[in-house]
C-alpha cells in the first residue's frame, strides 16, 4: 500500500429527479486492497461505480481516480476494468473468441488471453460457447474480460450474485487471486458475508451515505463480545441476574438465556468468575459461553443504527 489512494471523492451526490441515490459520499481507497462496497439493495452501489467509471454524471462532488479527475475519465479509463451488471458477451462465441473480439475493440494485447483464462480458471473451457456457460463462468468470463488490459483498478458489480454456493465460493478464490501490490479491487455486494472472507477493506453504505470506510479488521473490532448464560435450573434465571448485577455487569434477558457484554473485559476470565460467582450463589450453570457477533451481525446492527 502507498500512501496516495487509488480513488478519492468528496461530496460525491446523485440525483435522480427527487431521488437521492448517492449522498455526498466521501471517501478514499488505498492502492493494493481488495475494497469491499457493501449495502442493501437501493443503498447507491451501482450509481457510484457508474460514476467512477464516467458511466453516470455526478449531481455534485468531486474526486480523483489514478490521479486524474472524476470528470475527465478519457484520462483514467484505459487503467480501469469493469464488470457492472453483468458481462455483455455475445452467446454464439466462444469464451476464446469472445475475448479475443473484446481485446482487439479495446485495443489490448490478444497475447494475454491465455494468461487471463488461466486466472479465471477457464482455461479448459475456452473452446466452449459463452451461451452454453453457467452463470457463474459467465461471471468469471466478465472479470477475464475485465483483466485483459492489465488493470491498476478492477470494478466488479456484484459478481457474485444469483451464484449458487460453489459458484461463490469460487469467486471469493478469484477476488484473491486477482489482488496485486499494485492493482486495487473495488468489489460490490449486498451481502457482507460473501466478501468478509477476501476484503481487507470495507465501505459500507446505505441510503446513498457512508456508514463505514477503513480497513475490514477495524469493522471487526467494533463487533462486541459478549457472554451468554443459562442456569441448569429456569427458576434461578433471576438470581442469576442478580448475580452479574452483583459482579457490576449488565445483562439481558434473551428467552432462558443471559447475555452480558463484556465491553473492552477480557471475556475468558470474565466468563470463569461469572461462573465462580454463580456456583457460590447455588446456580449450576448449564450454558457458559462467549459469543462474538460476526461481521454480518455487526453490519445488520449498524443498519438499524445501533452503532453508528
Ligand atoms: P442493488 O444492490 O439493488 O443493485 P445499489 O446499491 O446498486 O442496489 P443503485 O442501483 O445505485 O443501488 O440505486 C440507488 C437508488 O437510485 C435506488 O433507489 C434506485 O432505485 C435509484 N436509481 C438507480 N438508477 C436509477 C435511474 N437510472 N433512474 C432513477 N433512479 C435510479
Amino acid at each position: 500500500m502507498t500512501s496516495t489512494p487509488v480513488l478519492s471523492v468528496e461530496g460525491l451526490t446523485k440525483h435522480y429527479g427527487g431521488r437521492v441515490a448517492v449522498d455526498a459520499l466521501t471517501v478514499e481507497l488505498p492502492r493494493g486492497v481488495v475494497a469491499g462496497f457493501i449495502g442493501p439493495n437501493g443503498a447507491g452501489k451501482t450509481t457510484t461505480m457508474a460514476m467512477l467509471l464516467g458511466l453516470v454524471r455526478p449531481t455534485s462532488g468531486r474526486g480523483t481516480v489514478l490521479g486524474e479527475p472524476l470528470d475527465r475519465p478519457d484520462r483514467y479509463l484505459g487503467r480501469v476494468g469493469a464488470l457492472v451488471e453483468g458481462p455483455a458477451l455475445w452467446p454464439a462465441l466462444t469464451a476464446f473468441e469472445n475475448l479475443r473480439v473484446l481485446a482487439r475493440l479495446g485495443g489490448n494485447d490478444v497475447g494475454r488471453i491465455p494468461e487471463v483464462l488461466d486466472l479465471v480458471g477457464l482455461t479448459d473451457r475456452a473452446g466452449d460457447r459463452f451461451g452454453e456457460y453457467s452463470l457463474g463462468m459467465k461471471q468469471r468470463l466478465g472479470i477475464a474480460a475485465a483483466m485483459l488490459g492489465d488493470p491498476t483498478l478492477l470494478i466488479l458489480d456484484e459478481p457474485a450474485n444469483g451464484l449458487d454456493p460453489v459458484g461463490m465460493s469460487e469467486m471469493r478464490e478469484l477476488l484473491g487471486r486477482l489482488a496485486a501490490e499494485d492493482r486495487t479491487v473495488l468489489v460490490s455486494s449486498h451481502i457482507l458475508s460473501e466478501l468478509e472472507q477476501v476484503s481487507d477493506w470495507l465501505l459500507i453504505i446505505d441510503q446513498g451515505q457512508l456508514v463505514y470506510a477503513g480497513e475490514a479488521a477495524g469493522f471487526a473490532a467494533r463487533a462486541s463480545t459478549e457472554i451468554l448464560l443459562a442456569p441448569a435450573n429456569d427458576d434461578q434465571l433471576l438470581t442469576l441476574a442478580d448475580v452479574v448485577s452483583a459482579a457490576g455487569l449488565v445483562a439481558g434477558r434473551d428467552g432462558d438465556h443471559l447475555v452480558v457484554e463484556v465491553n473492552g473485559h477480557d471475556p475468558r476470565p470474565l466468563a470463569a468468575s461469572l461462573n465462580h460467582a454463580a456456583a457460590s450463589a447455588g446456580i449450576v450453570l448449564a450454558e457458559l459461553h462467549v459469543r462474538r457477533p460476526s461481521l454480518e451481525a455487526n453490519y445488520l446492527r449498524m443498519l438499524e443504527g445501533e452503532t453508528r
